[in-house]
């Protein structure tokens, strides 16, 4: 296997110390405290751990975390009802509602109801504007992750021809848009691409968001390529139906093989998501104090 691994886990851990230096100096120079509101509605099991995790590492970079944990059976108008006092409290910098709320409720709704300068997921449709038109905006995590780690990696993303391997609101598009802001020549392909591996073929970078199991193969990648595999796959272990593994949308030891760097799954771009939510979170209260952003946690 010839690829460099993109260790995200060490990726992550470097971006969460240097917003947490930010936040110190922010405390000692300002007495600003830059604060996380996580609002989780029901018992989703994975949502669940999210958000605990959230919470954890939100404390341990050293701002405020405000957890709100509301019945799955919370009436649409009481959730908005959160979101608007969430909006007027100055402590709260940055407001996460989990995703997927329950079938009542309509989502589209509550994510639009946020200040889109607390808008730390990056879904309200002002920042899917802004991003849209190469605007100064708050971008969707995972994303912003990816193209931490693609920068890192390469310098300049400048010139190279990137494949985006799916078109969700969350992964596929933003990660376009920002890839076509660093001047990639971008490619997005879905479930009607004609010939995905011959679209693959030609792409330095791959960023595959698809969530189906180890579907790119190493004979999809330009040798050389880098590989990001932003897929979360549960699946049953080989050696034993009754455990299962968790695989990426890429099919690690062919695309190693092939690739010039990938990133792993886990220990890949799952750990960047957290850290970009506090980097986020320390951009918005910076630019609500007027403040300088931190360098390089900004697309
Ligand atoms: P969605 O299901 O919303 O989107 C999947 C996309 O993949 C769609 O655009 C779909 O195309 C496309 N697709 C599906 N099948 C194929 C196929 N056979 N060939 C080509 N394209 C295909 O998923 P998400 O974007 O939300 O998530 C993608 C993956 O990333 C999942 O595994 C998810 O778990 C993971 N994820 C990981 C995160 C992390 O923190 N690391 C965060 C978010 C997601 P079409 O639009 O035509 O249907």
């Amino acid at each position: 296997m010839g690829a460099q691994i993109i260790d995200g886990k060490a990726f992550a851990a470097k971006v969460r110390a240097q917003v947490a230096a930010h936040v110190a100096g922010l405390k000692a120079g300002h007495g600003i405290v830059p604060g996380l509101a996580v609002v989780l509605v029901g018992q989703d099991p994975a949502s669940q751990v999210y958000v605990k995790n959230k919470g954890v590492q939100t404390i341990e970079a050293g701002m405020a975390s405000f957890e709100h944990k509301l019945d799955a059976a919370t009436p649409e108008a009481e959730i908005l009802a959160l979101v608007a006092r969430l909006n007027a409290d100055p402590a709260v910098h940055g407001i996460l509602v989990q995703l997927p709320l329950p079938a009542h409720v309509d989502a589209a709704l509550v994510i639009n109801a946020i200040d889109p300068a607390k808008d730390v997921d990056g879904f309200h449709i002002s920042n899917v504007g802004l991003l849209g038109t190469g605007q100064k905006a708050l971008v969707p995590c995972t994303p912003l992750g990816c193209l931490m780690m693609l920068r890192d990696h390469h310098g300049d993303l400048s010139g190279l021809e990137a494949v985006v391997v799916g078109r969700s609101n969350i992964v596929g598009k933003p990660m376009a848009q920002l890839l076509l802001g660093d001047s990639c020549t971008v490619t997005i392909a879905h479930s009607r691409t004609a010939d995905l591996g011959a679209v693959c073929r030609r792409a330095d970078i791959v960023v595959a968001a698809v969530g189906r199991p180890e579907m790119i193969r190493g004979d999809w990648i330009k040798p050389g390529a880098t590989v990001i595999d932003v897929g979360i796959n549960r699946v049953p272990h080989p050696d034993d139906p009754a455990k299962t593994r968790l695989v990426g949308d890429c099919h690690y030891d062919s695309c190693a093989a092939v690739a010039g760097a990938i990133t792993p799954v886990p220990g890949g771009v799952g750990p960047m998501t957290i850290a970009c939510l506090l980097a986020n979170t320390l951009t918005a209260c910076c630019r609500a104090h007027g403040l300088d952003e931190p360098v390089g946690l900004t697309a």
